[in-house]
């Protein structure tokens, strides 16, 4: 499932193509991407917007356009956007729910093999009351502080995991993610997300941080639907500390890796370095 880095891949790819383009002509396939609103209906009202920006939320893809309204994209399980033209494009599939073609003539093509990702067109005024319901703080922003972690976490007898899970309180981290902040924080998946201390806490914030950061640098991780818009791969799946890895020896101490379920989640950690 695509996360933070991923989505963010994602916006920093398209947005130098995007920006400035008019939705020329639009076709959805999927009555299941646009519901409950007819998907014939919101192809119809996007044609014609010009895109003004195209920016992200926790992982919602925000594409605003220069009426004002904005076209929020969720990738959920195996979304994909890919942007091409001419010969790149690749041969029309079952798995394709939506095409965009813009005023330069290139395409962006929406596949999704699982079929839960959304397009939801909104008014100006209904994006910030959609994403505050949803959307916690920003991990990678300036403002998003240890205190303020210490913030969303304070009172929480849930596992941290669960905790850093939750969408409302902070945006973005995934399961990938999430496993391999803890292990960069040295933090065991079910320590109660209310005791860590000032220091677990600051090694938390860090971990956070290092882990959607090398994601990003990284271009994303492809486990297997994720692509970037030109339909290559990330490469941060190479680089796991613990997802993924049960058995292999730890980067930081050789113990292996251990996977239990912790936040109804397959969960990988360090035994040795992460103790409960
Ligand atoms: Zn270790």
């Amino acid at each position: 499932m695509p996360e933070l880095p991923e989505v963010e891949t994602v916006r920093a790819r398209l947005e130098p193509v995007l920006v400035g383009r008019r939705l020329e002509r639009v076709e959805i396939h999927d009555p299941r991407l646009t519901r409950p609103f007819d998907p014939a209906g919101v192809a119809a009202e996007l044609e014609g917007e010009r895109i003004a920006a195209v920016d992200r939320r926790g992982k919602y893809l925000i594409v605003r356009f220069e009426s004002g309204r904005v076209l929020l994209i969720h990738l959920r399980m195996t979304g994909n956007l890919l942007h091409g033209s001419g010969e790149w494009l690749p041969p029309a599939d079952p798995h394709r729910r939506a095409v965009v073609r813009l005023d330069d003539g290139s395409d962006v093509i929406y596949r999704d093999v699982r079929r839960f990702g959304t397009w939801l067109l909104v008014e100006p005024h209904e994006l910030e009351p959609y994403l505050g319901d949803r959307v916690g703080r920003e991990p990678l922003e300036r403002s998003f502080t240890t205190k303020r972690l210490a913030e969303a976490l304070a009172g929480r007898r849930t596992p941290v995991k669960a905790a850093i899970l939750d969408q409302r309180r902070l945006a973005g981290v995934g399961n990938i993610y999430a496993d391999e902040a803890l292990w960069r924080a040295r933090i065991h998946p079910q320590r109660p997300a209310g005791e860590l201390d000032p220091a677990e806490l600051k090694a938390l914030h860090r971990g956070i941080r290092t882990a959607l950061k090398a994601g990003i640098e990284r271009q994303g991780a492809t486990l297997r639907d994720y692509r970037t818009p030109d339909g290559g791969s990330g490469a941060m799946q190479h680089e796991f500390k613990v997802y993924g890895r049960e058995g292999e020896p730890c980067d930081r101490c050789g113990t292996p890796i251990e996977k239990i379920r912790a936040a109804g989640r397959g969960t990988w950690y360090c035994p040795n370095c992460q103790r409960l």
